[in-house]
């Protein structure tokens, strides 16, 4: 039996061991090397942030017991999807998949800024009134079964290999905590990882307030698709220290920081509110 097989039938604790794995040494980093200091306390931050990554875990399991991985196991045995369809090399259909569905997510990213509706599910992630490794996994269950539907319509149209959707995940898990964690991080290294990776400080700048910044660097793990696609902004003007975190309007730690307030999110506000919406105008466009 090869790695990728013992992956593939491993998938529970391969998953939970990286991610209780990398949550701690994110955790444990952050806390004796922080960026910035944290403005509504660490204790209620976790529990409510955690408590709606519980809360999701719970819906996905209900909606959808087997997961991505149920799909992709299924695509497998029906031979289907473009990868079976031109027989492509089993380790270049595993990289490409893997590639494939990071470039996925972030035109998925984009959609939600972009789409009034899709914006009001995904401003619980950037209402946040701080930033670290509990920012990364704290999305609206509806905003979390969309994902999922996009998934699997990603692994049918694909023929993803079963193997390489879970590595997907775990990677993606991962450097969702990595790059929102609140790590100090030395400039010269963050300059290098820049090339191939998401930082914590590439990623922060997209948690602005500023929807000129908060409009930008939509990639979780791989930085290309900024770069390529003209959304890449390098710093945040204020600093990462001085930068505000979170959404203008929606300032209130009880709303934002408690898990009642953080569901029902989506439903409040002016219709203007929304995020497409917000485009500025002056003299010189006319
Ligand atoms: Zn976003
Ligand atoms: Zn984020």
């Amino acid at each position: 039996m090869n790695w990728l097989d013992w992956i593939a039938l491993n998938e529970v604790p391969v998953r939970l061991s990286f991610f209780f794995g990398v949550f701690a040494v994110i955790a444990i980093w952050e806390t004796f090397s922080p960026r910035r200091s944290l403005t509504v306390s660490k204790g209620i931050r976790w529990v409510n942030n955690l408590g709606l990554v519980f809360l999701n875990s719970f819906v996905l399991r209900l909606l959808f017991p087997t997961a991505a991985v149920g799909v992709a196991v299924v695509v497998d045995q029906r031979n289907g999807g473009v990868l079976n369809f031109y027989e492509v090399p089993f380790m270049l259909s595993v990289v490409f998949t893997i590639i494939a569905m990071d470039f996925i997510i972030y035109l998925q990213h984009v959609t939600v800024h972009a789409i009034p509706a899709l914006w009001r599910l995904h401003r619980v992630h950037h209402a946040d009134l701080d930033y670290d490794v509990t920012t990364g996994a704290r999305f609206h269950p509806l905003e979390i079964i969309l994902s999922m539907v996009i998934k699997f319509a990603t692994i049918i149209l694909l023929g993803a290999p079963v193997v390489a959707v879970i590595i997907f995940e775990v990677i993606l898990n991962a450097t969702a905590m990595f790059n929102h964690g609140n790590l100090k991080i030395p400039k010269k290294l963050d300059r290098i990882l820049r090339w191939f990776l998401v930082t914590p400080d590439m990623h922060r700048v997209h948690h602005s307030v500023e929807d000129d910044e908060a409009n930008s660097n939509f990639g979780f793990s791989l930085p290309w698709w900024d770069r390529l696609l003209g959304t890449y902004r390098d710093q945040p003007r204020g600093g990462h220290v001085g930068m505000v975190i979170g959404i203008h309007k929606y300032r209130e730690p009880k709303q934002v920081n408690q898990l009642p307030g953080m569901l029902m999110l989506p439903f409040i506000g002016e219709i203007s509110d929304y995020a497409i919406n917000r485009r500025e105008w002056s003299e010189k466009d006319k």
